[in-house]
């Protein structure tokens, strides 16, 4: 499908489901490499993470565990800076090597939100792992130290990432038309 309609939005192909794989396999090998004797907990935030953290885990050829945590839900195409509660949490954290695998960091609010709850937790460090980045929208200091992709500043659906609820489903991205 080149085109697909959610709700009152038209959205176009923007990257196929071949280039994100291959992106994300590449990610997968470097955490591998970079993090191999610190069994890793890997922390994904749902929903929008979900694709992703299924794909990246089977590039993770080292010893790991994996845990999924909620924020509040985002609603509509623009970021809010609010501060949101982290949910479902409840391994121990102290001590130990973290990978956050997020979706998308936009103004970057979330994700600074996200590092100050589990820093307080203290553990022994925190890697940043993010499937896209629009590097013109970050509001904050942030080093991501994974990214598969690098996007403009459009609103995108699918794989995982959602319009008001829809379009997780889709195995490819895509980008809004006519925002
Ligand atoms: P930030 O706090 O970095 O501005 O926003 C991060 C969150 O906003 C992401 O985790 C994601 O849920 C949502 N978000 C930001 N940009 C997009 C986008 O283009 N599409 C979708 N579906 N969600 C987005
Ligand atoms: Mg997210």
């Amino acid at each position: 499908m080149d085109t697909i309609k959610i709700k009152d939005k038209e959205f176009k192909i923007f990257i196929p489901e071949e280039e994100i794989l291959k992106q994300v396999k590449r990610v997968g090998e470097e955490i591998s490499k970079d993090l191999s004797d610190s069994n890793p907990l890997f922390i994904s935030v749902l929903n929008g993470a979900f694709m992703f953290t299924s794909d990246l885990i089977k590039h993770i050829s080292i010893p790991c565990e994996i845990s999924f945590v909620k924020l509040a839900t985002y609603v509509g195409t623009e970021s809010s800076g609010a501060m949101k509660q982290l949910l479902g949490l409840n391994e121990d954290i102290k001590g130990r090597t973290i990978v956050i695998v997020e979706d998308i960091v936009d103004t970057g609010y979330t994700m600074q939100n996200l590092l100050k709850t589990l820093y307080a937790l203290s553990p022994k460090e925190i890697h940043i792992a993010t499937l896209l980045v629009k590097p013109d929208k970050l509001k904050v200091d942030l080093k991501l130290d994974y990214v598969a992709m690098s996007i403009p500043n459009d609103f995108i659906v699918g794989y995982g990432l959602d319009y008001d609820g829809q379009g997780r489903n889709y195995r490819d991205i895509y980008t809004v038309v006519n925002q």
